[in-house]
């Protein structure tokens, strides 16, 4: 299946477009395998720069208020909720749950992220296909690390939609750029530090390192709601990134844009407009 081969880290789609030509059913997926696409598509990002240039896109925008600030509009036609969820795995899990509320279909989160993988540079995509949340410690009850007490041990994101986002990154993005499926950690700490970041490399196999993305995907196990991540890695996680990171997102709010339009599209065929 796809998430078989997706599930290999080492994995790496290059530009030729591996899933041209693939069908891709967006309807009755999701963690019970019932539930259908059915109304507008969630979009998520942490930082006002991951979801402007979403955002100028929008057309019809208005703001619906809450616990997480979301607009809902229409992206080249398409029924969308946009969330702009804050830094941190607490905001990610409330945004999940008011873009639900909100009658979102699903949930794609855009962003950034550093780098954890020792092969990838600043400008590579890794699309998540496990999620772990790093700074959980249930050591002391014999749990293993990085586990949340009574969770699973790292959670996976809706097979098609990382498959959409696979295809749409490896369109997306130059040439020059990897798009990898990988492991994804998620903590509540900015890593800028070798020996952290190799830690949490060794340790979860993790490719990229990010504040949002497993708390995403546990309020979306929770919320029944199918989830993918693609994130743009804007550092090296070592220290350098107080440096690289203000100069990247610029042009990483670009990329989110230009995803998540491809990502709309793609999906816009078997979701119906509500
Ligand atoms: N002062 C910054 C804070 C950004 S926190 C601001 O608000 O502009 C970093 C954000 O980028 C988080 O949303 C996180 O998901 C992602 N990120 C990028 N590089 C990261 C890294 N090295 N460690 C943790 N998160 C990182």
């Amino acid at each position: 299946s796809t998430l078989d081969r997706s599930s290999a880290a080492s994995d790496v789609y290059k530009r030729q477009d591996v899933l041209a030509g693939m069908e891709i059913e967006v309807t009755g997926s999701g963690p019970d395998g019932q539930r259908k696409l059915s109304g507008p598509i969630g979009l998520m990002g942490a930082m006002e720069s991951e979801v402007e240039l979403i955002q100028s896109c929008l057309v019809d925008a208005h703001p619906i208020e809450g616990p997480c600030p979301l607009v809902g509009g229409r992206l080249d036609g398409t029924d969308v909720l946009l969330a702009q969820c804050g830094v941190g795995k607490v905001n990610a899990a409330l945004a999940a749950s008011a873009l639900v509320q909100n009658g979102a279909s699903c949930i794609i989160f855009t962003g950034v992220a550093g780098a954890a993988g020792p092969d990838l540079d600043i400008g590579d995509v890794v699309v998540g296909n496990r999620f772990v949340q790093h700074d959980a410690d249930g050591t002391a009850f014999d749990d293993p690390i990085g586990v949340v007490p009574g969770e699973p041990r790292s959670w996976q994101p809706d097979e098609r939609l990382h498959t959409v986002l696979m295809g749409c990154a490896a369109r997306v993005f130059d040439a020059r750029r990897r798009v990898v499926s990988g492991t994804i950690a998620s903590g509540d700490q900015f890593i800028g530090d070798p020996a952290k970041v190799r830690w949490i490399h060794d340790t979860f196999d993790a490719l990229a390192v990010e504040m949002e993305g497993a708390a995403l995907a546990q309020a979306a196990s929770h919320l029944h709601v199918p989830f993918a991540v693609v994130r743009v890695l804007s550092d090296r996680a070592d220290g350098t990134a107080v440096i690289d990171f203000p100069a990247f997102l610029a042009q990483a709010a670009r990329h989110d844009r230009d995803l998540a339009r491809a990502v709309v599209a793609e999906l816009s065929g078997g979701v119906p407009a509500v």
